[in-house]
């Protein structure tokens, strides 16, 4: 079955096989850990030292974009004060950070490794 790219990514899957996990379940002390390898078709996580330098970009865009869309939400829809859709819109992007960051290194991940569905049942790489 062909996974989407578009699940891939936000399901946090390894971008080769689309099926493992890319990161152990959240645990609040390390956030950030990753598993090292993917369990289903063995593709290597971290590709080379300091790999995820780039994501942090990433994880500044998806920050910045969703402020903006929540204070434009907040003050042309809810028409609340600035001050007000600020420091909610800083609340929320802080409960989802942790979110945002592995996101980030989701998308990272998948700019450099291909999808390749057989992966699945050829485990001898
Ligand atoms: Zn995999």
């Amino acid at each position: 079955m062909k996974k989407s790219i578009l699940y891939s990514i936000p399901m946090l899957k390894c971008p080769r096989c689309r099926t493992g996990d890319l990161f152990p379940k959240l645990v609040i002390s390390k956030p950030l850990d990753m598993h090292e390898s993917c369990k289903i078709c063995h593709q290597k996580f971290v590709l080379e030292t300091g790999f995820y330098w780039g994501a942090m970009f990433i994880s500044y865009s998806i920050s910045a974009f969703t402020l903006f869309g929540m204070l434009a939400l907040f003050l042309l829809v809810l028409k609340w004060s600035f001050n007000a859709a600020f420091i909610i819109g800083v609340i929320i992007l802080f409960i989802f950070y942790l979110y945002i960051v592995r996101i980030s290194r989701s998308v990272w991940i998948h700019f450099f490794v291909k999808y390749d569905p057989l992966m699945i049942n050829n485990q001898s790489r």
